[in-house]
């Protein structure tokens, strides 16, 4: 394994701020899985996982059974993990912009597709290699004018190129999910039933340009921008955030199994050699078959918000399938001592709700996963 620091560029003077990748295998397979941990810094279920994986994938390069290149990045935001206001951690949003961690990632396939116009091998494979090249080139040429941009092009640099990035997130109270691209779908449904996750939510552009979708979505657009040139180009980069139940479980048993799924899946996407022994071992087979996990599209997930300020009572258990009508949850002002119950919008998987117990007005109370597309616009939360 071998250990790199990135620094990121300073904004201010006297302060600097490292990234920390991890190396496992030997990038001549050409082949590379990409893995990052808490990009919203204070979501810390998924560091846990990363110290896990970084347990797991020092035996199996020891044991010479990893082909291609993993790269582990454990904590993806040193910039979130030193933010807190009121020693409250805040890790989703940069303090200085207000802006998500998680947005705004630059769409490479405009200056790629530049770079490559009328240069494409007549080979698929070699096409593939030709544009991960031009990739690099186009990281490199990312602006990193402040810490948070230097962030982002750092995180992108060390994914862009990758057959494989996961990208490790957890929600205030949730059940395990995914979010990945509706093509990808078919790659990805093994890694839902390996993590056990009942949901994957679907969509080919979320709004707001997440990293997963920079990573993935980079590969059909730019063949849309070849035109007939790109036809033969690859879906290059199968892209998934796996959000890690709720932000409180930190938990070494959730964790050993997350890890061990997520090598599972390494393990199926050809970056670790089959194991010798049966069972539980690293890359082997999940232990019983798992249910088929529901793929819903992301415009299908509705969200229930407070009308106005008060105590929040939950009142159906998450991972609940629910009607629409049904309550979900009861806000009561503590001055008035009126109360409001608050239904769901849809039939639906009640997969995520709000871990804070007072809540102002317009809070997200509880996220409902429908079979319809019903939304549009940015699809994911603030
Ligand atoms: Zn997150």
């Amino acid at each position: 394994m071998q250990i790199r620091h990135h620094r990121l560029q300073s904004s201010t003077p006297g302060t600097t701020r490292e990234l920390v990748s991890l190396h496992y295998g030997a990038p001549d397979h050409g082949r590379k899985a990409y893995l990052q941990a808490s990009l919203h810094a204070d979501e810390v279920p998924a560091m846990l996982v990363a110290h896990h994986l970084r347990l797991a994938l020092c035996q199996l390069e020891a044991a010479g059974r990893l082909r291609g290149e993993v790269v582990l990045v454990p904590a993806a935001n040193p910039i979130g993990l030193a933010q807190q206001v009121l020693r409250q951690p805040q890790g989703r949003f940069d303090l200085g912009s207000g802006e998500n961690f998680n947005r705004h990632y630059p769409d490479l396939s405009l200056p790629v597709a530049e770079a490559l116009r009328g240069r494409l091998a007549p080979d698929p494979s070699a096409q593939a290699a030709q544009v991960r090249a031009a990739v690099r080139e186009a990281c490199a040429a990312l602006p990193a004018g402040d810490e948070l941009a230097s962030l982002r092009r750092t995180l992108l640099t060390l994914a862009a190129d990758a057959d494989l990035v996961l990208d490790l997130h957890c929600d205030n109270e949730a059940v395990l999910h995914l979010y990945t691209a509706t093509p990808l779908w078919p790659a990805v449904e093994p890694l839902a039933r390996r993590l056990g996750a009942p949901l994957a939510l679907l969509a080919t552009d979320s709004g707001d340009d997440p990293f997963d979708e920079a990573c993935s979505m980079f590969w059909p657009r730019l063949a849309a921008r070849l035109g007939p040139e790109g036809a033969a180009l690859p879906l290059g980069c199968v892209a998934v955030t796996v959000e890690l139940r709720g932000e409180a479980e930190v938990d070494h048993a959730l964790a050993t199994q997350d890890a061990q799924a997520l090598i599972g899946y390494l393990a199926d996407r050809g970056f670790i050699d089959a194991p010798t022994a049966t069972g539980r071992d690293a890359g082997g087979p999940p232990a019983a078959p798992l249910a088929r996990p529901l793929d819903r599209p992301l415009a299908g997930s509705m969200p229930v918000r407070a009308p106005h300020g008060g105590v929040l009572v939950h009142l159906e258990k998450l991972g609940s399938t629910v009607r629409a009508g049904d309550p979900l949850a009861e806000l009561i002002d503590p001055l008035g001592g009126a109360s409001t119950v608050l239904s769901s919008p849809v039939d639906g998987l009640l997969y995520a709700r709000a871990s804070r117990r007072f809540v102002s007005a317009g809070t997200l109370l509880a996220k409902v996963a429908g079979a319809e597309a019903l939304r549009a616009g940015p699809l994911l939360s603030a």
